[in-house]
């Protein structure tokens, strides 16, 4: 599992299975060696009649019901943000539409400005999808340019600001970390 908390690099499917983990049927449990494995996995372990082993590292588990092992709680916060972040705009409250001079809008608005998260296309074919405030991008988000280069981090007052990734288009296609200090 990986334990970055960049929502958007993370892996939320069972290692062991590949489903994805929706926090409903399928939630990720943490078993004694530290592994986390989703709980129709810890399921099938537990009801086998083989010896009672993590796949990952073969650790003996101690417990024989799924009831005596905890949800990997830091993991289902991360997987609740990146549903958050991936569940249709239109599902948001105070989702919007409305067309700007420079593109259009897709996504929550108070006071008929673009607050909350919202997605905007503009004419240019650039896209920012993230957080608002007020009509300025604020807070986190992802900006991609016409040259295919991409933005994602932290944004204030409309411009990146604080820590982001930024990867270049075209040519090389390389990720780079860059910290922006304004
Ligand atoms: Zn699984
Ligand atoms: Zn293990």
């Amino acid at each position: 599992m990986e334990t970055t908390i960049n929502a958007n690099n993370i892996s939320i499917d069972c290692q062991i299975c590949f489903e994805t983990y929706n926090l409903k049927d399928i939630y990720p449990m943490v078993i004694d060696c530290g592994h986390t494995i989703c709980n129709i996995c810890l399921s099938s372990i537990l009801s086998s009649n083989n010896l009672r082993k993590c796949p990952f590292c073969n650790y003996v588990l101690r417990f024989d019901f799924l009831n005596q092992y905890s949800v990997n709680y830091v993991f289902k916060d991360i997987i609740r943000t990146y549903l958050e972040k991936n569940r249709p705009l239109e599902s948001y409250p105070n989702y919007k539409e409305k067309v700007y001079d420079e593109g259009k809008y897709f996504g929550q608005m108070k006071d008929n400005a673009r607050n909350g998260y919202g997605l905007m296309k503009y004419y240019d074919n650039s896209t920012y999808l993230g957080n608002w405030h007020y009509n300025n991008r604020e807070g986190n988000g992802k900006c991609l340019y016409i040259d295919k280069s991409e933005y994602d981090g932290e944004w204030k007052s409309d411009l990146p600001h604080g820590f982001g990734k930024f990867r270049y288009g075209n040519s090389s296609g390389k990720k780079c970390l860059i910290l922006l200090i304004l």
